[in-house]
């Protein structure tokens, strides 16, 4: 197993007591790039065992995806979100993107862009190896690891159009918290079933688990793949539970604490401030 992010723009593996730099592990220069290191995954486990006997870093996790190719996001993928949101469930997955240049890391403040802005904790898929046409199954082989996402959403943007198209809503700037780490799919004690919550200001909010999903993340990998060819590095929010601000009446405002978390991934808290 590993658990691999990105400290001053290096890989770096991620231990209890601190970071070790992936390429210094590996005496190979070009696996500085975290982009690098996702794209050769297949090597990461044995250097992370090999880490475990250096001498710690302290450091701030930056994204753990710094430059992905694509970003996808599944909608109402939870029936209990759907159902909050007073929609039908989706006869294929309602898909969108969150544009690369929203990712920040893990602690990163999120900039509010208005009083219509919402949290929606997700686990988040990182593509390893590419392909096209990728059977439901063999998804799990070409996935490098899963980390936690949060999908903010401005919803007035989101729902402005007529059909609505949510993308740009779900793209400003800081609205793509990730990380702290990707957590090699071998680590999870059922890939399938993995527990995941969102506080906001002390509040539990969100309570789910990924055996909930309607269409599950082997099922995301082999339809995205059917439309576009998956690269190492792209990225998929596969969808919120219920428990969002919107159907509460209570969207974010600055100086909420948005605490995010999963079992095994570990968490993520983003401090709201007001947009500039
Ligand atoms: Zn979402």
């Amino acid at each position: 197993m590993f658990r691999l992010t990105n400290i001053n723009g290096r890989s770096a593996f991620q231990f209890d007591d601190g970071f070790v730099d992936v390429a210094t592990t590996a005496g190979d220069e070009s696996l500085a790039d975290p982009m690098v290191a996702i794209a050769r995954f297949g090597e990461l486990a044995s250097l992370y065992a090999k880490a475990a006997g250096s001498t710690k870093s302290a450091g701030t996790p930056g994204v753990c995806v710094p430059k992905p190719s694509k970003v996808f996001g599944i909608g109402l993928n939870y029936k209990s979100h759907a159902a909050e949101s007073n929609m039908e469930l989706p006869p294929a997955p309602l898909t969108f993107t969150k544009f690369p240049s929203c990712l920040v890391g893990p602690t990163a403040d999120v900039e509010l862009s208005g009083d219509t802005v919402d949290w929606e904790v997700e686990i988040v898929v990182v593509i390893g190896k590419g392909g096209r046409h990728i059977a439901e199954s063999a998804a799990w082989s070409h996935i490098a690891g899963l980390t936690l996402g949060q999908d903010i959403s401005d919803r007035k943007v989101q729902t402005a159009g007529k059909p609505p198209q949510f993308s740009l809503g779900k793209s400003f700037d800081t609205f793509g918290p990730i990380g702290p780490a990707i957590v090699s799919v071998d680590a999870f004690p059922d890939r399938d079933d993995i527990g995941l919550w969102c506080d906001v200001s002390g509040e539990r909010m969100q309570d789910s688990r990924t055996s909930n999903l309607i269409f599950t993340i082997p099922y995301l990998v082999s339809y995205l793949s059917s439309i576009c060819t998956l690269e190492p590095g792209d990225v998929i929010f596969t969808g919120t539970p219920d428990g969002v601000g919107m159907a509460r009446g209570r969207l974010l405002k600055a100086g909420d604490v948005i605490d995010s978390g999963a079992e095994v991934i570990g968490a993520l808290r983003n401090v709201c401030v007001a947009g500039k």
